[in-house]
């Protein structure tokens, strides 16, 4: 039976599970990891073409179910646990580079989105099931209601593909909302690079903070005019209307600042 605490819906529908193993493209040549395998419905069709899977679950019992498995007992690392505390990087092997994926529960995926670009520079991609409303902040583009915090750091880190709508009807049980699958591609060379990407996430985090207010607003304290005047942004936008590029911008002038004063 599914736990609501562990945000459980499993997969069911043939269709989409086959869709998803296609887009994440399994091989030997990376280090495959699934994050809340659960009852297996990606993990049995993901092994099945490669030597390993990595997975890491939080529940004790499907672990257990999962170290007894008669197909996939042989080929499963399995690490019981909370992906949000997990050290991703102690999985890299052999200097192959991993490919992510889970049918995450969806009340800690914008947390293990953040967690998780932590990793980027092991990462070559992820794909992940995640609440709609998600995948389309995660893909959105500057000056839309969806654009926010979580748009920059997601395009600072990857470039993001949706790749399909799953409806509710395809799990069990079927979730309250809609659901899709996105793919994020991690940048080997990062477009905008940005001096601290702490300094970026504290930026944007104080620039989304109140939507309706201006940047000049919400940045106080850490821009002034001549900052935004140097950059060439309107100070008189809203958080939104900036785009990626503009906000690792403003993070390097921060940065440059509080090191020269
Ligand atoms: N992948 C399976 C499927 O598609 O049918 C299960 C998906 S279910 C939405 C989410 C899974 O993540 C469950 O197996 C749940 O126990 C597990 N889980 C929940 N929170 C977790 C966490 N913090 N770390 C790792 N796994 C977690």
């Amino acid at each position: 039976t599914a736990r609501k605490r562990f945000g459980q819906n499993f997969l069911t529908d043939e269709g989409v599970i086959s869709s998803i193993v296609g887009a994440i493209s399994p091989d030997n040549d990376h280090v495959m990891v699934e994050i809340g395998p659960g009852l297996g419905a990606l993990t049995e069709p993901v092994a099945d073409s490669i030597d390993n899977l990595t997975v890491v679950e939080l529940d004790r019992d499907l672990v257990e179910r999962l170290q007894v498995h008669p197909v996939l007992k042989d080929k499963l690392t399995i690490h019981q646990g909370d992906a949000l505390q997990f050290d991703f990087s102690k999985l890299q092997q052999d200097g192959k580079k991993m490919k992510v994926f889970g049918n995450l529960p969806y009340n800690i995926s914008t947390p293990l989105m953040f967690h998780l670009f932590e990793f980027a520079q092991h990462i070559e991609t992820m794909h992940f099931m995640l609440q709609k409303e998600v995948v389309l902040r995660l893909s959105a583009s500057p000056g839309s209601k969806a654009y926010g915090r979580l748009t920059v750091m997601a395009q600072y880190f990857c470039q993001v593909v949706p790749v399909l709508e799953v409806p509710p009807q395809c799990f069990t049980p079927p979730p309250k909302v809609d659901s899709a699958v996105v793919r994020l591609l991690p940048y080997d060379d990062k477009p905008w690079p940005c001096k601290d990407v702490n300094v970026l996430r504290h930026l944007c985090t104080t620039a989304f903070n109140m939507r309706r207010k201006t940047l000049r607003n919400n940045l106080k304290g850490m821009l002034d005019d001549s900052d935004f005047e140097s950059l060439n942004i309107d100070s008189t936008l809203r958080p939104e209307q900036i785009s990626v590029e503009q906000y690792v911008a403003m993070a390097n002038l921060y940065i440059d600042k509080t090191a020269n004063s």
